[in-house]
């Protein structure tokens, strides 16, 4: 297939750990030559790196064209004008790169692309016979994070595979989610990785499914739960925990109610509402989700609201109508938090923001303590969406924002015990709904005449994160220990000596690459057979080839990179193994 020669190629390895790496993978690329960093969050991928950024975003298109995904390519870079119409722009806020173009119109560099897939559909597609499609692309992403950090697994620009449904109805999204989610494990399985599909939400809050990949590993950001005895697995941020029993005061946590000095607010946001985009629609779906609103809920005779549902960034949503029919009778006013009110969803929720409104609250303790709002992620200042709910409006098994503990009974089964565990996300799929293709009216026109709209799934794959998250499952001591399906290269020659070995190397090389084998020929001559074997551990080929002294009887040593397994066969015998 192909030959790399080590002399020729730009390959360097590092002797020392670099000092800006904390984590293993981060540490090996750099290390081994995969990759350089060339700025914040940003990353260079050596010719060693592309072969295995390459095989895997293979493995991912191979997955997708096989369930009839198509495959487009939308640019990075796109007018603010869409994302504006979605809501977006602003609910992204500083996460996203914005620029202005030199006539000062406002653009941004893609943090994904709902927008432009509901776009796309809306222009071409006319008739409920054009569904369901799927479209993906395999695409460089930006997003301004926080914290850039652990080289590929959070960077600033980022190669993701996005994928976008288009269905007539909730069972055409529900099988169009059900294919995306076999495909995952089919890819997360060939790439090698162990993972587990953890709840993303709350399903007894949310219309519609939301799931995880996480690949487990120790320097991962996600924390979830898994059963002891079944196969409950959830994000923490997405763990239900039953309401109190009422009329057990044990059971009962207390609830601190806090008045704020005066209450003028409820009706300046009632009229704020009034023609805000979420105001007055009768057809909230799930896809409206919590993290564009606010919810203010007011008992009946009650004067001022006494609760207030907030969604935060997350991924999570919420059906707002099922939500408030299970409020009844209270009265419910739902708001479009984004344009006016950013400080509930930058600043963290807290009191001074409740008290800012002067809506009357409720703290229910059984949220980690002293930021009753918030939780959903059991770390401080973690991005979480929560439902805020007091004692009176716990609708049961809602509760959303529970502090998980290991050990906490299985929400699932009956025996099973929960245990905390860490992972990357390394995938996401998300049953949508209409979000977008209602900021877009897009339709279709059904089979009596009448306009459809469709109903979107959405799936992402973080390509360049799962390269990282494969070299943090796959390294020892000594290096990196690439799965054979991802493996930059299936062969790593190494001519121990000049002369004669380095040629026969060279020539065995040519012929392993005639093959069909990707061949590595170690033919540095300034540096000693022991840095080479040092090299070719910290590289971690599957397979490394020496060619030694002992070439004059017609052997090599074949070294199995992953066992450390090592055989002398003839040359002869060495294309059978190796095939
Ligand atoms: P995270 O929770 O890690 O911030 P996300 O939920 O914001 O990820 P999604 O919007 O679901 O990410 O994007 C789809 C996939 O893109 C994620 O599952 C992840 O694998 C990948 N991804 C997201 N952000 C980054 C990043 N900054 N660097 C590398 N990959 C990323
Ligand atoms: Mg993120
Ligand atoms: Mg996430
Ligand atoms: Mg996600």
């Amino acid at each position: 297939m192909v030959m790399l020669r080590m002399s020729t190629s730009l390959i360097r390895t590092l002797r020392e750990d670099p000092a800006d790496a904390e984590v293993p993978s981060h540490r090996l690329l750099l290390r081994a030559g995969y990759i350089r960093r060339a700025a914040p969050g940003g990353y260079t991928w050596l010719p060693l790196g592309r072969l295995v950024l390459e095989r895997v975003t293979e493995i991912v298109r191979a997955e997708m064209t096989a369930i009839g995904d198509q495959e487009v390519h939308f640019p990075a870079l796109l007018p603010a004008e869409p994302y504006r119409t979605s809501g977006r722009w602003t609910e992204y806020g500083d996460d996203i790169f914005t620029l202005a173009d030199r006539r000062g119109a406002e653009h941004l560099l893609a943090p994904t692309h709902e927008e432009l897939a509901a776009l796309l559909v809306k222009e071409l597609f006319t008739s409920y016979r054009d569904l369901p499609v799927t479209l993906f692309q395999i695409q460089t992403k930006y997003r301004d994070e926080a914290r850039p950090r652990a080289g590929l697994l959070r960077g600033r620009e980022f190669l993701m595979k996005d994928a976008y449904s288009f269905d007539l109805d909730d069972a055409g999204l529900r099988a169009a989610y059900g294919r995306h989610r076999a495909a995952y494990q089919r890819i997360f399985d060939r790439l090698g990785l162990d993972y587990t599909v953890v709840h993303a939400m709350s399903g007894a809050m949310g219309g519609s499914a939301s799931e995880e990949f996480l690949a487990a590993t120790p320097v991962g950001e996600d924390t979830y739960v898994g059963c002891t005895d079944c196969h409950f697995a959830a994000n923490t941020e997405a763990v239900t925990t039953p309401a109190p029993v009422a009329g057990d005061p044990q059971a009962q946590p207390a609830i601190e109610v806090h008045d704020t000095p005066e209450t003028p607010t409820i009706a300046s946001l009632v009229a704020l509402a009034n023609d805000r985009r979420l105001a007055g629609r009768d057809n909230w779906s799930a896809a409206d989700t919590l993290k564009n609103v606010v919810l203010t809920v007011r008992r009946p005779g009650a004067e001022a609201p006494e609760l207030l549902v907030v969604g935060l960034p997350g991924d999570r949503e919420v059906d707002l109508k099922r939500l408030a029919a299970a409020l009844a009778p209270a009265t419910v006013d739902i708001f479009d938090a984004w344009d006016e009110h950013p400080e509930l969803v930058r600043g963290y929720l807290g009191p001074q923001v409740f008290d800012k409104l002067g809506v009357r609250y409720l703290v229910d303790p059984r949220v980690v303590p002293g930021t009753a709002w918030l939780t959903g992620a059991n770390e401080p200042g973690r991005h979480a969406t929560n439902v805020v709910c007091g004692r009176d409006f716990t609708p049961e098994g809602t509760v959303e924002a529970a502090e998980v503990r290991p050990g906490d009974p299985c929400p699932a089964c009956a025996t099973g015990r929960l245990t905390m565990r860490r992972g990357i996300e390394v995938g996401h799929i998300f049953q949508l709904g209409r979000r977008y293709t209602e900021a877009f009216a897009v339709d279709v026109l059904g089979p009596q005449g009448k306009p459809v709209r469709p109903t979107m799934g959405c799936y992402g794959i973080g390509v360049s994160r799962a390269v990282a998250a494969i070299a943090e499952q796959h390294h020892d001591g000594r290096g990196l220990v690439w799965p054979t399906s991802v493996a930059p290269c299936d062969v790593h020659l190494v001519a121990a000596g000049k002369g004669p070995q380095l040629d026969a190397a060279l020539d065995l090389g040519a012929r392993l690459a005639d093959a069909g084998l990707r061949v590595l020929v170690d033919d540095r001559t300034a540096v000693s057979a022991g840095v080479k074997f040092t090299d070719a551990e910290l590289i971690g080929i599957p397979h490394t080839v020496v060619v030694g002294r002992r070439l004059t009887d017609g052997y090599v040593e074949l070294r199995d990179r992953a066992t450390g397994e090592r055989t002398e066969l003839p040359v002869a015998d060495l294309l059978e193994k190796l095939l």
